[in-house]
């Protein structure tokens, strides 16, 4: 995956790119921007001719670089003062479920002591609790209802 450490700001939003244009301005390949066009990048067609608005691509680059700095490994949470994952102090966390099936993963960052939060599903908690020591808070019967039915679904009793 071809990494780009350059500043988005530097496009320009009134100008128009053609591929390699966009693809230099970027310092990545023109197939990369093909690839960026295919995961949803807009483009003009003008006379036969592929055009990138600089107030398209940028908030693209902008969103695509957040995304792939806010996919935290196994185990981690994202903090915002740091701006990256964290794994939370103590490798500990607590689950606050937010409905049957979702809720919040809460910790401290062992870096800067911020607390930290994110969306987690009850599937994705097993993996978490691999990771990390998961307490649970605000329990209730729909919570546990929920994980009853995640169990059987993960370790169907009765099958030998
Ligand atoms: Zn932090």
């Amino acid at each position: 995956m071809a990494a780009f450490h350059f500043n988005p700001r530097l496009i320009k939003k009134h100008r128009s790119y053609l591929v390699p244009e966009a693809a230099s301005a970027c310092g990545v390949t023109s197939h990369t921007v093909y690839r960026w066009i295919k995961s949803g990048l807009t483009v003009c067609e003008d006379e036969g001719l592929t055009l990138i608005l600089g107030r398209n691509l940028q908030p693209f680059l902008i969103q695509m670089r957040g995304r792939r700095k806010q996919r935290c490994g196994p185990g981690q949470l994202f903090c915002m003062r740091c701006n990256s994952p964290r794994v939370p102090i103590g490798r500990s966390a607590t689950y606050r479920p937010k409905g049957a099936t979702t809720g919040m993963l809460l910790g401290r960052c062992g870096q800067c002591g911020t607390p930290m939060f994110q969306a987690c599903s009850l599937r994705k908690l097993i993996e978490v609790r691999l990771h990390l020591d998961v307490s649970m808070t605000n329990a209730s019967p729909d919570i546990v209802d929920g994980s009853e039915s995640l169990t059987n679904d993960d370790f169907p009793e009765g099958a030998n």
